[in-house]
């Protein structure tokens, strides 16, 4: 089964696609952790990407989309959880095509609807573990032992320097603009769902689980 999380930024799309990892043998496959990992290794992509990125701005249709087609192939036979993927109409129609391509399509699109005014404290307050990737927040989702990961028990932390108030701003504008199009789209293909992404972490785990089991 393969599927999209679809949402803002900090409407939970990582979290749910790492659960669904652990619960179900799933593969996530972020373009944003794609990307970041192209800038930390210092690849030539990953240098051109890190300005438009820091800003908050999407990278161009064919670097994502030539990541995902990569990615595609080896996942042999594994559902997939696109998680930050598509974001535009051309992105969703080149999916399309590489899945087709390979006898496979989306089962079932998900849109994690969260309130815009809750964002800012979800995002400003995130941090996530740099070994394993388990996301925390400073205040709602703190590691049971401080600074000690409840996943791996890694104590190294990171925070993406896109996680402020200023590119959460050009980011949210992005998806408005660029990415909510997709919202229309995957309904008018009768594949759209929709969770409560306000709900606690357990409950929006628990309606994805329904819809995915249905
Ligand atoms: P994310 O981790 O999904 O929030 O992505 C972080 C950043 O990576 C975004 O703000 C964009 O700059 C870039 N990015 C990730 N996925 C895409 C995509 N599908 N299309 C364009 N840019 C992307």
């Amino acid at each position: 089964m393969n599927i999209i999380l679809i949402g803002p930024p900090g409407a939970g799309k990582g979290t749910q696609a790492k659960h669904l990892m652990s619960k179900r043998g799933m593969v996530q496959l972020s373009t944003g952790d794609m990307l970041r990992e192209a800038k930390t290794s210092g690849t030539e992509m990953g240098n051109l990407v890190a300005d438009v990125m820091a800003r908050g701005e999407l990278v161009t249709d064919d670097i994502v989309i030539g990541l995902i087609a990569e990615k595609l192939d080896t996942l042999d036979g594994a559902g997939a959880i696109f998680d930050g993927f598509p974001r535009t109409l051309a992105q969703a129609d080149a999916l399309e095509a590489l899945m087709a391509s390979k006898g496979s399509a989306i089962d079932h699109v998900i849109e994690m609807r969260v309130d815009d005014d809750a964002l800012v404290a979800r995002i400003t307050g995130r941090f996530t573990c740099a070994a394993c990737g388990e996301v925390y927040h400073d205040t709602t989702r703190p590691p049971k032992v401080a600074e000690i990961c409840d996943a791996c028990g890694g104590t190294e932390f990171t925070r993406r320097a896109d996680d402020t108030e200023d590119a959460l701003r050009t980011r949210l504008m992005a998806y408005y603009k660029q990415t909510s199009p997709l919202l229309g789209y995957y309904y008018a293909k009768g594949r759209l769902e929709g969770v409560d992404g306000m709900a606690e972490m357990a409950a929006v785990s628990t309606q994805i689980a329904g819809i995915l089991d249905k």
